[in-house]
Order: C-alpha cells, then sequence, then structure tokens
C-alpha cells in the first residue's frame, strides 16, 4: 500500500523492523525540507514574518497532534523527544511529587525499558514498590489479572497500549474504568500502538499517553507527552530555560509561561514537531482503519506461513498487531538475523529493550518482524522462502 510515497524502497530493502522505526514518506521530507529551505527561523522568539510563519506551523503541528489523539485541549500537547522521554516527564515531573513511601506501582514484564527503568528509579528515590501483573498463557494482561495485585496502596498503572514483542493490545478503556473507579492513575506507552490503530484518549480516559514520531512516518526525536490538563498543570518541568518562563529577577524569582509552553524548554524540534504534523495528515490520509486492517491481514498471513515450517517457534501466535516473534530451533537469533540481512531483509533480533520478558516467555532472545502498511505478501514470500531451508540458514551462517 502506498509504496511509491517512500524514496527508500527504492534501495531495495525489505523492511521488516517498523516496530524499531518505520520508513518517512516524500510527504513528510517535503515539509521538513520546506521548513530548512523556505522559512528557517526560530519560534516562539520573533517579531517578523518568517519565525511568525514558523511560530504558526510548530502550532499547527500541535492541532494536529490534539485533533489526531482527541485530546480536550492544545495544551494538553508538549512536544517531547519520544517516548522515552515523556515517560521519565511523568515519572520525575509528576508521580515522583505525589508518590509515598509504600505506594505501589503495576507494570508488566513485557514493558519496554522505557516503561520500567524511570519507575525502577523512583522506587530507589521514592520508596515506592513496583509490582509487576501477572500475564495469562498467551503472555497477555488482563484485567483479572491486574485486579489480583491491586491493592489499597496503588496508586499508578502504566502499561503499553500494545507491547513490542508480543505485540499484545491492552484492555485500557477496561483498566481505566477499574483504575479511575479506585483512584488509581493509568499511564499509556502508545510507542507501537499510536502508529497503527485510532486512539481517543478522552474515549479510553488515559491520564498520561507517550508516543514517538519515528514509528508513525515521522522523524526521530520528536515525541509527544500527553496529560489530562488537570494533571499537566502540576507537572513541574524538568527542563529550565529559554522560552518557558514569562520573567525572572536577580534573587530567584521566576514566573513560569503556562502550559504547553512551559514544559517545552529551550528551542524546540521545530523540524520534528512540523514532520510529525505532516505524518499525521499522511497516515489520516490513508486512514488509520485501512492501515490496521492491512496489518492484520498481512500478519494472518506470515503466522500461517510460519507455522507451516517446522523448524520455526511462534512465541506470539495469537496477537494482535502486525508484530511476531519467533525462533528459529536451534539457531540463534542474531544468527538468523544476519542471514536474512544478506538477502537485504531487515528484521530485529535480541531482548527488543524487553528485558524482563524472558522470565514469562522462558526465551531471551527472538527474531521480531514488525510490519507496517506498506509491506507485501511478496515480500513475506521472500521471507519465507529463506528461512524454509534450515540447511541454507546453517551452511551460510558460517
Ligand atoms: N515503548 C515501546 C513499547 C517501544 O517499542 C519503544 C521503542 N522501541 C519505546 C517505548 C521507546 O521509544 P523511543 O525510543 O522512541 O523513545
Amino acid at each position: 500500500m502506498n509504496r511509491e510515497d517512500f524514496p527508500m524502497m527504492n534501495t531495495g530493502y525489505i523492511y521488516l523492523d517498523n516496530g524499531a522505526t518505520t520508513w518517512k514518506p516524500k510527504y513528510v521530507l517535503d515539509k521538513i525540507n520546506n521548513y530548512y529551505t523556505n522559512y528557517t527561523a526560530n519560534a516562539h522568539r520573533g517579531d517578523y514574518d518568517l519565525s511568525l510563519k514558523v511560530d504558526s506551523e510548530y502550532e499547527n503541528a500541535r492541532d494536529i497532534v490534539k485533533e489526531f489523539i482527541n485530546a480536550n485541549s492544545r495544551k494538553e500537547i508538549i512536544f517531547t523527544s519520544g517516548t522515552t522521554e515523556s515517560l521519565n516527564i511523568i515519572a520525575n515531573g509528576f508521580f515522583k511529587e505525589i508518590l509515598e513511601p509504600g505506594d505501589e506501582i503495576i507494570i508488566s514484564e513485557s514493558e519496554h525499558a522505557s516503561n520500567i527503568l524511570p519507575w525502577f528509579n523512583l522506587a530507589k528515590t521514592n520508596g515506592i514498590n513496583i509490582k509487576y501483573c501477572p500475564l495469562d498463557d498467551n503472555h497477555y494482561v488482563t484485567l483479572n489479572n491486574l485486579k489480583k495485585v491491586i491493592t489499597k496502596n496503588t496508586k499508578v498503572i502504566s502499561l503499553a497500549h500494545i507491547t513490542n514483542v508480543i505485540g499484545d493490545l491492552r484492555p485500557i478503556k477496561e483498566i481505566t474504568e477499574f483504575a479511575h473507579a479506585n483512584n488509581i492513575f493509568v499511564v499509556v506507552d502508545g510507542a507501537q500502538s499510536i502508529p497503527h490503530i485510532k486512539t481517543d484518549v478522552k474515549d479510553l480516559d488515559i491520564d498520561f499517553l507517550a508516543f514517538s514520531g519515528h514509528k508513525m512516518c515521522g522523524p526521530t526525536g520528536i515525541g509527544v507527552l500527553y496529560g489530562k490538563l488537570e494533571l499537566l498543570e502540576h507537572v513541574t518541568p524538568q527542563n529550565l530555560g529559554g522560552g518557558m518562563n514569562e520573567s525572572f529577577d536577580n534573587v530567584n524569582e521566576v514566573y513560569l509561561k503556562s502550559l504547553p509552553t512551559r514544559l517545552e524548554a529551550g528551542t524546540p524540534n521545530i523540524e520534528g514537531a512540523i514532520g510529525l504534523g505532516a505524518a499525521i495528515e499522511y497516515l489520516q490520509n490513508i486512514g488509520l482503519d485501512k492501515i490496521s486492517e492491512h496489518e492484520k491481514n498481512l500478519r494472518k498471513y506470515l503466522v500461517s506461513k510460519l507455522s507451516e515450517i517446522k523448524h520455526i517457534d511462534i512465541i506470539n501466535e495469537e496477537s494482535d498487531s502486525g508484530v511476531v516473534s519467533f525462533n528459529v530451533d536451534g539457531i540463534f537469533a542474531q544468527d538468523v538475523a544476519v542471514y536474512l540481512n544478506k538477502y537485504k531483509i531487515c528484521v530485529r533480533a535480541g531482548s527488543h529493550c524487553a528485558k524482563i520478558l524472558k522470565n514469562e516467555v522462558g526465551v531471551k532472545n527472538t527474531v521480531r518482524i514488525s510490519i507496517y502498511f506498506y509491506n507485501t505478501k511478496e515480500e513475506i514470500d521472500k521471507l519465507i522462502e529463506l528461512l524454509k531451508d534450515k540447511n541454507k540458514i546453517l551452511n551460510e551462517m558460517l
């Protein structure tokens, strides 16, 4: 679908590592290029036309994000460098100040490092306890399992909407409903979901949401922190400096600007925001429903083909997204990736930053295929052809 929009298609690679980052369409590249070619200036600073144009494009990108996730207000959209920074801001700028020793945060063992390590840090500094939601037989989080670990001390549940190794879609709406009835905040890591499924923060009643531009056809170094306005108002800026202050004097009196600028100190990632806005326009033009449908069908095809191969063990046969993790019997995951690379097929191998998932799944490393709307059956056929013959893999690994 829409393959002609992507200059990277001319390289001849078969790119199946979209969970790591996606390729960028010309539409996005042109928007970024246009900023540097035709209206380079800083944002929020100028009293001249060029800078006003930058302001208007930068703030327009914020409006595009707001509409995309159906936020209530543009003030709820903070540009960050990505999911990782967004989650760190939530942990350190909000929860660090309100959590007390003995409070509990629930995560799962299939979270990405970015949704584990900031909480580990709070455990150290604030004396809070980290608890893990037990996963079911498919390695999924269910509300019933969450209820088993929720106690009166639970203050936060922080989960990926879709995980990056198992690819399961968590029942966020059910979770927020139960959590909010029990005064528990819900943080959602949307890195692997926002690019693939329609997400409505109001309908899901999410308190905080983090995602990255580069996994959704946008540039690297830009992402979003969404928070309900009444919560974001209490987030302490982790960066202090230009742009975010109204005024200060020489006796330490600092007056900060209102949201969203208060949380965006320094020169922002202007090209990033403009690029992300363009990426969202591009995805919306195709339609998120169409994207999800294509990925669902392609996943089905991939899993059916992989399961015909006796020496392949699929870790997440039943899953909801375009992420398929597997191993080839007796062959180290990295060796499989290196073998496929000889044929210009890009897949990821390793623990995929979900380093404690091995406790649940029983294997440390896997080969991961993560598809996007521009992948095709023909590409899957080429992959399957190369994986079918185990002797060929063994011979060519040497
Ligand atoms: N969470 C999940 C589920 C991810 O897959 C990733 C990226 N692999 C991240 C968080 C971190 O995203 P970023 O590196 O863009 O900050």
